[in-house]
Parts: C-alpha cells; sequence; structure tokens
C-alpha cells in the first residue's frame, strides 16, 4: 500500500506530532521522529536518513539455534551517519577488525579470527584474495 507523508507539521523541537495520508484520507497522528535516531558510531543524533549497516547472522542456518545459547555477535541493523568513519568507529568500540580490502556496506560479512580470545573481522565479501584485517 502506498503511504504518504503529507502536510506534515512543521518541524518544532517540542513536538513529534504531524499528519500522514493513506488513500486519500488525512490522518493526523504521532509519526515517527527520524531526529530521535542515534548514530551507533557517535551516538549524536542523525539529521535525514542513516546509513544502515548489519552484519550477516553466524548461525548456521541447517538446525535452528537452542535456546541456552545466543549468537555471538548481534546483526542489527544498526544506523549510522552516512560517513563511514562513524561506521568504524564503531567497530573499534565493539572490539572488531576491519578488512582493509573492503569497504563499509550496508551488510557486513563476520570472519571468525584464528586467535585466543576469539575475535572478529567485518568484511564486505567482495574481493576474491586473501582478507586483510587491520583495527578499525
Ligand atoms: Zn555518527
Ligand atoms: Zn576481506
Amino acid at each position: 500500500m502506498c503511504v504518504t507523508l503529507a502536510a506534515v507539521a512543521p518541524r518544532r523541537p517540542d513536538t513529534l506530532c504531524g499528519a500522514m495520508e493513506i488513500m486519500g484520507i488525512r490522518i493526523p497522528t504521532v509519526i515517527h521522529d527520524t531526529d530521535s535516531v542515534r548514530c551507533a558510531g557517535c551516538l549524536e543524533p542523525i539529521a535525514g536518513r542513516p546509513m544502515r549497516v548489519s552484519v550477516l547472522d553466524i548461525v548456521a542456518t541447517e538446525a535452528p539455534p537452542s535456546w541456552a545459547s545466543r549468537s555471538p555477535i548481534n546483526p542489527g541493523p544498526r544506523e549510522f551517519h552516512s560517513d563511514e568513519a562513524h561506521v568504524r568507529a564503531w567497530m573499534r568500540r565493539s572490539g572488531y577488525l576491519f578488512c582493509r580490502r573492503s569497504a563499509v556496506r550496508e551488510i557486513m560479512r563476520p570472519v571468525r579470527l584464528p586467535t585466543d580470545p576469539v575475535a572478529w573481522g567485518l568484511c564486505d565479501g567482495m574481493h576474491r584474495d586473501a582478507h586483510e584485517f587491520v583495527p578499525a
């Protein structure tokens, strides 16, 4: 169904009220205010459209995961400012390494590193040669 945001109230910092129109019917309601979305990298509010980044789930799909175990990676998606430095700031804080042969994309693939304790690297999976993990 087509939902258009129409006649949105002028942006005032003290209100979240607006109106939307569905099939010609005006519905005054509380609409989601994107100003309340915060960047997972710098924790500041995001004005406008956030960049969403997900980490692919590492749980094998052949068997349902046990209730007792949980995936060590929260796949997100997380929302960031459109500058990839903010995504890398989140990676750094979360202990991920970053594959410098890749780029920050909407979907990042986790790569388990042969380290003790276990560490994870994130790569976009778009290159064919070996990963080169560096601190994000
Ligand atoms: Zn940010
Ligand atoms: Zn890589």
